[in-house]
């Protein structure tokens, strides 16, 4: 301050220009403060989005596997099933009278499809049940039926085909997601869930 004000005596015009510099050096470093801290207070906070989602990414995002990786893992009726679309004979799953509490989870990456509380008799022969676990299965539009139209629904994750959903379920939501036993794993509510593979 005093450089300033020995400048403004002597140099009036260049005092001035140099004071006036140095108040808005003041106010760039104060700026510049404010963003640092306002920095250091978000990035762990952004961080820790960015690492719940890459989480959540993780958990639902789809594992790019040839079929051929999950070919050692599963059944051969079951990879006929997950990745040649494939059906299982109806009645032929042990799944099918499974109702004690507990989830159904993906017999090739283990992620969680489905809770027991959702699972209902639909006398058709195959697993259903009338809501999936949220972002679980993506669904495609299935022509294979000479004049009849499907929604096919597929894993979230590792992309195997597990059934077809349709309008016929009961209340609330209406639906029937028509699964094909032999792709599920069931995981009574007393055990852990196994860790997602692939
Ligand atoms: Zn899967």
């Amino acid at each position: 301050m005093q450089y300033v004000v020995a400048q403004y005596r002597f140099l009036p015009y260049h005092g001035i220009k140099a004071y006036n510099f140095r108040m808005s050096e003041i106010k760039t470093n104060r700026r510049n403060f404010l963003r640092q801290l306002i920095t250091l207070l978000v990035l762990p906070w952004s961080f820790s989005i960015r690492t719940a989602g890459a989480a959540v990414e993780e958990l639902l995002g789809r594992v790019k596997r040839p079929r051929s990786y999950w070919k050692p893992l599963i059944s051969q009726a079951a990879y006929d099933v997950l990745f040649k679309e494939e059906t299982e004979r109806a009645y032929s799953s042990p799944l099918y009278n499974e109702y004690r509490e507990g989830h159904f989870v993906c017999a090739a990456c283990y992620l969680p499809l489905f809770d027991s509380d959702k699972k209902y008799e639909s006398g058709t022969g195959w697993p259903s049940f009338w809501q999936v676990l949220p972002a679980a299965v993506e669904t495609k539009t299935d022509h294979s039926l000479f004049l009849q139209e499907r929604t096919e629904y597929h894993c979230a994750r590792c992309g195997g085909h597990h059934g077809h959903v349709f309008d016929d379920g009961p209340n609330p939501t209406g639906l029937r997601y028509c699964n094909n036993g032999v792709v599920l794993r069931f995981v009574p509510k007393a055990e852990a869930l196994p860790e997602l593979r692939g």
